[in-house]
């Protein structure tokens, strides 16, 4: 995530700043300029064009602070949700705002990588869209079917988080990581075509084989002795799709950490353009900023940051996935 500076007083900002701390001026998000921006007292703000902008509707139902072109209308990330709690179901409704910021996030990112991001209004057969449900009354299976990506709001409390994680044996559960996990088995579906497949195969497996009987087979027998050599986790081994989704949200974890970390001066040796495989920038960047964050972490008695090791075969994995960004 870029570090954002205040356009009024130079001040920096937090993406998801509403108001400058420092100046007290109102801000809104631009997608199009990927740019905190002020506001008028009315939510209102004029682009170097000359195009009106005006805060989405939904400031104070999820916090949202980015920009939409129509008075009183959704910002384009809102826009993504097809379903979110009813106005009188009061938990789901507390449980909701930090889903649509993880959104929000995963959305910048997409857009700095280059990944196209279209919804379900406009292409309704290969759009995206979000069901944002909450379980207290329904079970909620989190997943993602033909660009339908369903999230259980419980997510968002991290008691409830932290008692399934602990149930699955995960090392890492946060709301950002299910939305970055879902989107990679929507951009496989999107994105892997052709003669993609095959490379796919020879590093995924065959993602032809029965789906719910690999998912009943891990969850009755565990993961094969020796995983940890050619998986970035436990979860990707049930099956290619999993493995996947797995590889992909380890990529856009990876992405997003560095931006950060370079832009607040963490990071000495380059930013990944300055790479020219992703497996460089993996074992040049990433390894020894992720063991330093452990370690800062472990400082201030916090569990590790990334608590995962990337075996080499993962390394493929991931420079396969890197090579999706910005093929069309
Ligand atoms: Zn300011
Ligand atoms: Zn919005
Ligand atoms: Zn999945």
């Amino acid at each position: 995530m870029k570090a954002f500076r205040c356009r009024v007083c130079d001040k920096p900002l937090h993406f998801e700043n509403s108001r400058c701390v420092s100046c007290g001026s109102r801000l809104g998000f631009s997608r199009s300029e990927r740019a905190i921006v002020p506001v008028d007292e009315k939510g209102r703000y004029v682009d170097a064009d000359g195009l009106e902008w005006f805060l989405c509707r939904n400031l104070t139902l999820s916090g949202c602070t980015w920009l939409t072109e129509s008075d009183g209308g959704e910002c384009f990330s809102c826009g993504l949700t097809r379903n979110r709690p009813h106005d009188d179901d009061a938990i789901g409704l507390a449980n909701y705002p930090a889903a649509e910021r993880a959104k929000r996030h995963l959305v910048v990112e997409l857009d700095g990588l280059g990944f196209p991001i279209v919804g379900k209004d406009t292409d309704p057969d290969n759009g995206l869209a979000f069901d944002l449900l909450s379980s207290v009354e329904e079970n909620v299976v989190i997943g993602h079917a033909n660009g339908l990506i369903t999230i259980d709001l419980a997510e968002s409390r991290a008691a409830h988080r932290e008692e399934v994680r602990e149930k699955l044996g995960e090392p890492y559960r946060t709301m950002l990581g299910h939305f970055r996990h879902e989107i990679g088995h929507y951009y496989e579906w999107q994105l892997v075509r052709g003669e993609l497949r095959t490379r796919y195969r020879e590093l995924f497996g065959d993602e032809s084989v029965d789906y719910q009987g690999e998912i009943d087979r891990h969850y009755a027998e565990g993961p094969p002795a020796g995983w940890e050599s050619s998986y970035i986790s436990s979860y990707a081994t049930m099956h290619p799709f999993e493995d996947f989704a797995e590889t992909w949200a380890h990529y856009l974890h990876i992405c997003d950490s560095i931006e950060t970390a370079s832009e607040y001066g963490l990071t000495t040796v380059g930013t990944i353009t300055s790479f020219t495989s992703f497996r460089d920038v993996v074992v040049g960047i990433w390894m020894p900023l992720s063991v330093a964050l452990n370690m800062i972490n472990r400082s201030m008695g916090h569990e590790d940051l990334y608590p995962f090791v990337i075996p080499t075969a993962v390394l493929d994995k991931l420079e396969f996935v890197a090579s999706l960004a910005r093929r069309d």
